[in-house]
């Protein structure tokens, strides 16, 4: 069923409204009409199971019938700072992909090999939260991660203390490896991948000053967009399917619709 990330002020009791850009999917693209059914998604983790009873090329509004919670976020947060690749498709690939498989939040930053021009790409911040949130959409997340940017790399380093664990991708890394720097109950990461030129050294002295492990995906160089999806996907094999199985039993879903209202 087709899915749409709404805002909580799209929500009004069981009614819901949604934004022009969705009805025109409904009404254009999908040829849905007023008693068609899709998922609404409010970001909190909840699936609403909505009628449509109005729907114009411009305007959807629909009915809440039920609540789930799907389960089908990630037990560990993972936030991948990416420097600006040399075309944007790269940065778009990261966003597309690392929501697929998981990543909670992207960060954008420029450092001294990446591109400049900030002010060129701050105006792309939509186009990549709506490439976030249509991959968060088709890939059945409940969470839609945010994108944030672009940040200058002192200040990505200013947010490492935050994560619990911040680790920085580093191909000239020799003692430490992922596998080895990752913790099996790490729950928070903050990942950091360097552009095509890869980090300075002054970059890597900075970011372990910083508090961030250094570490090495493996002998071969990978792509700038390679790593970042690579080691995501890493981590979230190591953490995420071991205790999958434990994890709380399935909450009840919601049958009356009266008690949809937050
Ligand atoms: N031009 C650099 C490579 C940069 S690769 C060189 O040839 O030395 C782009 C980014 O991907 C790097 O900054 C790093 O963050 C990440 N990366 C690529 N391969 C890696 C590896 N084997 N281990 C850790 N990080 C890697």
């Amino acid at each position: 069923m087709t899915r749409y990330f709404v805002k909580p002020e799209q929500i009004s009791g069981n009614n819901i409204s949604f934004s022009p850009d969705d009805a025109h999917h409904m009404f254009i693209v999908l040829k849905m009409r007023p008693g068609s059914f899709c998922t609404a998604l409010d970001g909190t983790g909840r699936a609403l199971y909505v009628q449509i009873d109005d729907l114009g090329r411009s305007h959807a509004t629909g009915r809440i019938l039920r609540v789930d919670f799907p389960r089908t976020e990630a037990n560990v947060r993972i936030t991948v700072a990416q420097a600006l690749p040399r075309t944007l498709d790269k940065l778009e690939w990261v966003l597309e992909h690392g929501t697929e498989l998981g990543a909670s939040e992207f960060i954008v930053f420029s450092c001294e090999r990446a591109r400049e021009n900030a002010d060129r790409f701050l105006r792309k911040l939509d186009r990549w939260r709506e490439i976030v949130k249509t991959a968060a959409e088709q890939s059945e997340r409940v969470h839609l991660p945010e994108v944030n940017g672009i940040l200058p790399f002192s200040e990505v380093l200013a947010t490492a203390a935050q994560h619990e664990l911040a680790l920085l991708a580093y191909e000239r890394e020799k003692s430490c490896t992922l596998r080895e720097a990752l913790p099996s109950n790490a729950r928070d990461v903050l990942i950091v991948i360097g552009p095509e030129g890869g980090f300075t050294d002054e970059e890597v002295a900075g970011a372990r000053s910083a508090g961030l492990l250094a570490v090495s995906l493996g002998p071969r160089i990978l792509r700038t967009e390679t790593a970042a999806l690579v080691m995501s996907s890493q981590i979230l094999y190591a953490l995420e399917s071991s205790d999958d199985a434990a994890r709380a039993s399935d909450r009840p879903s919601v049958g009356a619709a009266n008690s949809i209202a937050a």
